[in-house]
């Protein structure tokens, strides 16, 4: 592939990106309310769209029969690398918003995250293969339910992989627009329930050696404190330190009853991929250690929402969306760090693939105001195709 065709190639996608059908697309979707759990409507109707426009839909269950996935593959049949594009159909439980254009905006429930995004690679998706631009290897598109926490367990994310429904790198068009994430934290949400026996007692009327549920419960979030300020020392050039955090921490009924309780929540980030377990063990030797002194029993619920990880700045999937990106913006995107963990986390954890997020610029995620411009929908498209163009490559381009 000599480099004038490969241009050639990539300008015929920028081109060919029809914001009208991308638009449709998108407010499709949008019209088919989604929570967690409940995105087996919307499932249908991408289905749906994607028939109708001539693809072949496959829609394996992926371990939640409610809501089947939805899967498409563009082949061109010649060797060459897979690039999958994976978005989740459902979205927050908040009050469902309808679609609505305004000014060139799409607002709605979704709108943002991520079904504007899933309808831009659906856009990129035809255009790849209306203009024949992959000279090699083929697109993967996934979609499914199950993402969005506490609600979703990515249960279905975990099943694609499971049936190597995958590519040998992956896009997610999330809400992330102003850098190019090549590492993310894990992060796990954590509950500690401190108890112990007897019932609720006023204080004057206590055993001498009762445990002190509230005094057990500072002294836990101070250990925590500790343990964070150690925890800065584990640090990622992108994606920041390592860190354990506490938001709430609740005992007690009135102030001079002694309660039998004390329940402790918060996170811990972790930066350094393939950590998880370790990490998890080490939070609960802290809080058992604590239970042992303050005569309290300790049950921990530790939910890991995904591991860590890292993309090589020299991965061929780094490289082809650098070119596509500085073909439809001017210059290539910064790389830094992701701030939240998503689907990615959880595909380059289990099959070890580079998974990159990049999607619209797009306002209001978890809100009632979710809002995406239609121009960011249509860049994404374009960066979208065109990255596929770029890795996807002819004979000679072997995954690697
Ligand atoms: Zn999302």
């Amino acid at each position: 592939m000599d480099n004038a065709s490969e241009g050639d190639r990539l300008e015929k996608t920028r081109s060919a990106v029809n914001r009208e059908r991308l638009v449709e697309t998108a407010i499709s979707l949008i019209s088919v309310p989604s929570p967690t759990r409940s995105a087996g409507a919307v499932a249908d109707c991408l289905a749906e769209v994607l028939a109708n426009d001539g693809f072949e839909v496959q829609r394996p269950e992926a371990d939640w029969p409610e809501a089947p996935a939805v899967v498409v593959r563009l082949e061109t049949g010649r060797p060459g690398r897979t690039l999958q594009f994976d978005g989740h159909l459902d979205t927050v439980h908040l009050p469902y918003v309808p679609p609505r254009l305004e000014d060139g905006i799409l607002y709605g429930s979704g709108a943002s995250d991520m079904k504007g995004g899933i309808a831009a690679a659906v856009e990129a998706l035809r255009v790849l293969r209306e203009t024949e631009a992959l000279a090699g290897g083929g697109v993967l598109l996934t979609a499914h339910d199950h993402h969005e926490g506490p609600w979703g367990d990515r249960r279905q994310v975990r099943a694609l992989v499971a049936e190597g429904i995958v590519g040998d790198a992956v896009m997610l068009p999330e809400y992330l627009a102003d850098r190019l994430p090549l590492a993310g934290r894990g992060m796990a949400i954590f509950e500690v329930s401190l108890s112990r026996e007897g019932d609720p007692v006023h204080e004057v009327l206590r055993a001498p050696e009762t445990p002190d549920l509230p005094a057990a419960g500072a002294e836990l979030v101070c250990r925590l404190r500790n343990m964070n300020r150690s925890l800065a020392r584990t640090s990622d050039p992108w994606s920041g330190c390592d860190t354990v955090f506490v938001g709430l921490i609740e005992s007690g009924e009135i102030y001079n009853q002694a309660p039998v309780g004390c329940t402790v929540r918060g996170t811990r980030r972790w930066v350094t991929p393939g950590r998880t377990a370790a990490v998890e063990a080490g939070f609960r030797a802290l809080v058992d250690e604590l239970a042992a002194e303050s005569g309290t029993s300790a049950t921990v619920d530790f939910q890991v929402q995904g591991d860590a990880f890292r993309v090589s700045r020299e991965d061929a999937i780094v490289n082809a969306f650098q070119t596509a990106y500085a073909s439809v913006s001017g210059e290539e995107l910064p790389v830094g760090g992701k701030p939240f963990v998503d689907d990615g986390n959880t595909y380059a954890a289990l099959a070890g693939i580079p998974a990159l997020t990049h999607g619209p610029d797009a306002k209001g995620a978890h809100t009632l105001s979710e809002a995406v411009a239609v121009d960011e929908l249509v860049r994404v498209a374009r960066v979208y195709a065109m990255t596929a163009a770029a890795y996807c490559g002819g004979a000679g381009h072997c995954p690697e």
